[in-house]
């Protein structure tokens, strides 16, 4: 039988930064080769008193770095965010061996135009694949009239992990443009940016764009609710199930409902 050291790295912290109260996030060691591509997730856990708690977790780092990244808000009633908060730089946790999911950059089509909306914490797999873009640019890899449009929303500024960083990006790379947005400017009559929910907005920068569903990809990332209201948006604007691509990070407690109803 699989013991958990043939399929988990004890990953150590080896950076942790606070960005808010509930938002931070950590650099880890894995410990061990970690392949994956941007826009995939790790599988984190602790080890409990009686049982072992994972979640999975967007990477915000490219493969092209040696440590993996994460960004993460706490859920006060949640299992495993409140022990991943207690961790610090040093603090050893379990990660599962290989990397899963699809929600990666599709740079296979016809469609060149990528349209990257997200929330929060949901910014993490759009900065991989930001990240690699910006390493294949400077070494002339990069995928040749490929475009990424970037929403990113958050209640208020301070809540964006990696503002300056996609900011700085986007103001010198033609292949980026990036539009951060917060929903409560009355808490933050310091920002200047766009105001409104992702939702909102998203028609007026899809139409400023001109970006279509027959030349566009978008990606859906975070909240539940931001991702059936964006989705149900762009498909008004004729975006076909194709064009649509996204990664849902937890299952409204309604819904859970239902559906725990529905098997019982
Ligand atoms: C593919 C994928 C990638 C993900 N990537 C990230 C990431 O990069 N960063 C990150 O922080 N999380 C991410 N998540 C969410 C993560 O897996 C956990 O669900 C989350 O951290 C909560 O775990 P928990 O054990 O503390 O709470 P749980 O015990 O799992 O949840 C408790 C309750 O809170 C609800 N809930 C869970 N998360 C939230 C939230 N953020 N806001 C409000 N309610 C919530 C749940 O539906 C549940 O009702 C991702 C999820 C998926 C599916």
């Amino acid at each position: 039988m699989a013991t958990p050291d043939d399929k988990f790295y004890r990953a150590k912290i080896t950076e942790r930064v606070d960005i808010t109260p509930d938002l931070w996030r950590i650099r880890i060691d894995p410990g061990g080769e970690f392949r994956f591509q941007p826009g995939q997730y790790a599988t984190l856990g602790v080890e409990g008193r009686e049982r072992r708690c994972e979640r999975p977790y967007s990477i915000v780092s490219s493969p092209y770095e040696s440590e993996i990244e994460f960004f993460f808000e706490l859920v006060p009633q949640g299992i495993l965010t409140p022990e991943l908060h207690k961790l610090n730089t040093g603090s050893e946790l379990l990660m599962r061996k290989s990397a899963k999911g699809r929600f990666t950059l599709d740079l296979s089509g016809a469609r060149k135009n990528h349209l990257l909306v997200s929330t929060v914490t949901g910014v993490a797999p759009f900065t991989s694949y930001i990240r690699t873009l910006s390493r294949d640019y400077q070494e002339g890899r990069f995928p040749e009239g490929h475009r990424l449009f970037l929403i990113n929303g958050a209640s208020r500024s301070w809540e964006f992990g990696y503002h300056d960083e996609i900011r700085d990006v986007a103001a010198r790379s033609m292949w980026l443009q990036y539009v951060a947005t917060i929903s409560r400017p009355w808490e933050d009559p310091d920002w200047t940016g766009e105001v409104g929910r992702v939702d909102d907005i998203l028609r007026k920068h899809t139409d400023q764009w001109r970006l279509s569903g027959d030349d566009t990809i978008a990606y859906l990332c975070g909240h539940p609710e931001m991702i059936e209201h964006g989705k149900g948006i762009l498909q008004r604007l004729a975006f076909p199930k194709e064009a649509l691509r996204e990664e849902i990070y937890w299952v409204p407690a309604k819904e859970a409902a239902r559906k725990a109803a529905q098997s019982a």
